[in-house]
């Protein structure tokens, strides 16, 4: 789950990371409100879930109260990378002399947290590694002893931090270990953390992604989900228990299990054509939970063929044959269905398919190869 701007950084600054004085505003009226109670020059911060606000024009700097409801109106009527904005952030503006990042994230290959620093702050990161990898410094946090106060300070060095920052650096990066820890986050960064003219340091910016499996135990960071934000598929998809991730291609994937879930997509994409989603409807799901799933399968546009690749073992077969019919019953969907159906009870499903028109594989080789076809628009024909 992703957190917006003004959410990270509360949660930063609880943390005890220095944040601007700053509160979040859905008209433009309350921008100025917010503006005139801050006093002096404020920045106006639209916030959406995507990154480069700044260079989209969501980020703009305002000398008055009523120049801070000019630009509210115009950011709150933007759309960024396709994301409307719905509410802006009023913070206190900073005089920036530098501009730096700092970021935690987890180390699959290390199987670590990896703290980040760079001199180059301001810039995406994923664009400083492409280009100037020399210009990240990393140390690896021990989980069990948490960050320690040396390894702070070789980020410092790193950066070449002038030294009198150094103490209250070290405190925000052990402050960002602590929020990103106690709340289970996949990344917690500051980009840019910035020295001000005055010397202060200050979090400008915060992004923070929140493991999902872990929100169960994090019922206040589960309530900052905007929904809002999210594609209506991932919403409804979560509300049924389905782990869907929406992609690109063309051919809709319904799948029990993880693993067979990307097994499809993987043979999908070996016999030419391209996964429009991964979708694991899990093990024993019922007539409800497969028409849930379809439903979101069919409401990408994209989608010109489906495959349902189903392995009975606990589930049955004859009863996910069931519960498909009863999704298409309610669901009607004109394209062709492809389905290889095995294990429990298989062969009394694959029956009850073919009745009802459905173009049926023995394997998933050829229930890939069908699906590929009919996707492309050529007559598909049942296995015998
Ligand atoms: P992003 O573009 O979505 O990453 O949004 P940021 O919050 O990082 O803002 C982008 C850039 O705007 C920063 O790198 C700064 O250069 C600038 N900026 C943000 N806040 C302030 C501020 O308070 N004062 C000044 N002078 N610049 C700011
Ligand atoms: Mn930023």
């Amino acid at each position: 789950m992703k957190l917006h701007e003004y959410q990270s950084k509360q949660l930063f600054a609880k943390y005890g990371v220095p944040i601007p004085n700053g509160r979040v505003a859905a008209t433009a009226a309350e921008a100025k409100q917010i503006a005139e109670e801050l006093g002096g020059r404020v920045v106006i911060k639209s916030q959406v879930l995507v990154g480069g606000r700044g260079k989209a024009g969501g980020i703009r700097l305002a000398k008055n109260p009523e120049e801070a409801e000019d630009l509210a109106t115009a950011i709150l009527g933007m759309e960024i990378k396709g994301l409307p904005v719905r509410k802006v952030l009023v913070d206190q503006a900073a005089n920036i002399d530098n501009e730096i990042y700092l970021g935690i994230t987890n180390d699959r290959a290390a199987r670590k947290p990896v703290l980040m620093g760079s001199a180059a702050g301001g810039v995406e990161i994923e664009e400083v590694a492409r280009e100037t990898p020399e210009k990240i410094v990393r140390v690896h946090i021990d989980p069990l002893l948490g960050l320690r106060d040396y390894q702070a300070r070789d980020i410092a060095a790193g950066i070449d931090l002038p030294r009198d920052h150094w103490r209250t650096f070290g405190q925000i990066c052990k402050s960002l270990w602590q929020a990103y820890n106690a709340s289970d986050a996949t990344l917690a960064e500051i980009n840019p953390l910035v020295i001000t003219d005055e010397n202060h340091i200050i979090a400008v910016d915060g992004k923070m992604l929140v493991d999902d499996n872990a929100l169960f135990r994090h019922p206040d960071l589960a309530e900052m989900r905007d929904l809002d934000a999210e594609a209506s598929s991932e919403i409804e998809a979560r509300k049924y228990g389905l782990s869907y991730i929406k992609l690109d291609g063309n051919i809709g994937c319904m799948v029990n299990g993880a693993g067979l879930a990307m097994t499809t997509m993987d043979i999908i994409k070996l016999f030419g054509g391209e996964p429009a989603n991964f979708l694991d409807i899990g093990g024993g799901a019922g007539a409800e939970k497969v028409a849930a799933a379809l439903r979101i399968i069919l409401s990408d546009p994209n989608v010109k063929a489906v495959l349902f690749n189903v392995f009975g073992g606990i589930t049955r077969g004859d009863e996910v044959a069931h519960g498909v019919l009863a999704a298409l019953e309610e669901e009607k969907p004109l394209i062709p269905m492809v389905t290889r159906l095995v294990g429990t009870r298989a062969e009394e499903g694959r029956k009850i398919l073919a009745d009802a028109n459905m173009i049926t594989a023995e394997t998933l080789a050829e229930a890939a190869q069908k699906a590929v076809a009919a996707a492309k628009g050529e007559a598909v024909r049942c296995a015998s």
